[in-house]
């Protein structure tokens, strides 16, 4: 960055998220048409054909106050439905069905650790609105495509206040606000897939003012990653500006993830352009408190509450109870593993260190874990027993992850019952000293450096399954050490 002012970045996140429902916002068109052909899941009413009337999908609507009510939100008792209109190929009726003025959800926060610290950031607003269709640019054709079997999948729309001050804590609360929704069902909350998406606003101000400056919206990030991008890119960008004394135009951006780039896309319309007016063909949402209060019993544990009884429960740190939290799936793999067998810190670690380790360079996800929980618990019992030792349980694992078969059986199969018994260890420990006499004498003469050397020898000629304490007591007696 040039030597410029030191500017505060101003972000604010505009992030929709598909609902996890069996039918479309306000027809029961399916909203199952992944791989499905072009078209297919279409009716009269997401088409949007003169005279077809919408009615409120309730799956949705139910989701829709669950969320509001997990962001610790207010539900409009009184909420109604609005036409947005703009005219593109994607948007079968010229107008898209959204809340405006009177949305479903109001306020709410998503709490987020920053550098160790708790930092809440405010909702604004949570509204439910539909989806459109999609074009596609068939290769090399002078033509385009529409698929509406996307148009009218049910959203809501979460509004942040222009509340986070780094891409740094863009990506937290993203992550945040997935893990909750994932926590309820609500979504699957999948960026690539595009069951979430996000809109990113940023500004610049001088560090220390109150001012807001002029702010751009990012789009078309598909990754959380690409979203911390596209904010890095646009301070740098906006500073630069600044620093030369000209001014950030009020508009809306495309990232070009090849490029790594924002491009501008047009500039920022107001509300006015929408024409925004109540929906005519939809009746108010009038929620009683009961039905309200219903929903909120329905609540589960959400990943803040886990994640701290998980440090009361089992007696994790706190950092290692928010990784297992983070995903509802990881957690309840944790809980069941745990259970099955009470040693929930080597569980932790094991789930941790190995298994997420093994997904994540797979790019897999918990549910395509091959064993159960169980099995996870299985082995750390073979450990604690004594059976095997911690460094054959590595191998187990991994053939455990590549093939699903239980522990017992892979180490029956494979021999690898730990060798605790001493004859049986006696026989290396000579042999090693034996064949590394200068090892032994530098031993003797004092230098415990060589102990690691002869304990490497004989777990070598054990093929690493000789118990590590006994060779250790072993090659100390014959080597006469005592320390
Ligand atoms: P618009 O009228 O352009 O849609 P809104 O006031 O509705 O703007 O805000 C949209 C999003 O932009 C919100 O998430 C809000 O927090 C964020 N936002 C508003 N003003 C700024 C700003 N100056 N800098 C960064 N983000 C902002
Ligand atoms: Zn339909
Ligand atoms: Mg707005």
């Amino acid at each position: 960055m040039a030597a410029g002012m030191d500017y505060q970045p101003v972000i604010g996140l505009e992030v929709h998220v598909q609902l996890s429902t069996r039918a479309k916002l306000f027809c029961s068109c399916g909203t199952d048409y992944s791989g499905q052909p072009p078209n297919t899941h279409v009716c009269p009413v997401c088409l949007g054909l003169p005279g077809a009337l919408p009615v409120l999908n309730e799956q949705a609507l139910h989701l829709a106050v669950k969320a509001v009510l997990a962001f610790e939100g207010r539900v409009a008792p009184y909420s109604k439905f609005a036409r947005k209109h703009y005219f593109y190929p994607d948007l079968p009726k010229a107008y898209q069905i959204s809340q405006y003025d009177q949305p479903i959800g109001l306020g709410g926060h998503v709490d987020i650790e920053v550098d160790g610290a708790p930092k809440r950031i405010g909702l604004t607003r949570i509204h439910m609105e539909e989806d459109a269709g999609k074009l596609v640019h068939p290769e090399g054709a002078s033509h385009s495509l529409v698929d509406y079997n996307r148009c009218s999948m049910p959203l809501v729309e979460i509004v942040s206040e222009p509340e986070l001050a780094s891409p740094e804590e863009a990506r937290l609360y993203l992550l945040k606000l997935k893990s909750v929704l994932e926590y309820l069902e609500a979504s699957d909350c999948n960026m690539e897939e595009g069951s979430l998406r996000c809109d990113a606003n940023v500004s610049l101000m001088p560090r220390g003012s109150k001012t807001f400056g002029a702010k751009a919206e990012v789009k078309n990030m598909n990754s959380f990653k690409a979203v911390a991008r596209a904010l890095e890119y646009e301070i740098e960008r906006q500073s630069r500006l600044l620093d030369d004394g000209e001014r950030v135009a009020q508009e809306t951006r495309l990232w070009d993830e090849g490029a790594g780039k924002t491009f501008p896309m047009r500039s920022k319309e107001d509300a006015h352009d929408y024409r925004y007016f109540p929906e005519p063909d939809l009746p108010p949402v009038v929620l009683e408190t009961e039905f309200i209060d219903s929903i909120r019993k329905e609540l589960p544990e959400l990943p803040d509450a886990r994640r701290l009884r998980f440090v009361e429960q089992y007696g994790l740190g706190a950092y290692d109870a928010s990784v297992l939290t983070a995903q509802k799936a990881v957690a309840e793999f944790f809980e069941t593993a745990a259970r099955a067998h009470a040693s929930p810190k080597s569980v932790s670690n094991w789930i941790q260190s190995e298994l997420l380790g093994y997904l994540n360079r797979d790019g897999l996800g918990i549910g395509d874990v091959k064993f159960a929980a169980a099995d996870l618990a299985a082995l750390v019992q073979l450990i604690d027993a004594g059976t095997i030792s911690g460094k054959i349980a590595k191998d187990v694992f991994a053939e455990m992850y590549a093939s699903g078969k239980v522990p017992a059986q892979i180490v029956k199969e494979r021999g690898l019952e730990q060798i605790s018994d001493e004859g049986a260890i006696v026989v290396a420990v000579d042999r090693a000293i034996a064949d590394n006499a200068e090892a032994a004498a530098s031993f003797r003469a004092g230098k415990t450096a060589a102990m690691g050397f002869l304990v490497g020898q004989v777990m070598r000629l054990t093929k690493g399954k000789a118990n590590p304490g006994l060779v250790n007591k072993l090659l100390r007696e014959k080597l006469g050490g005592e320390g």
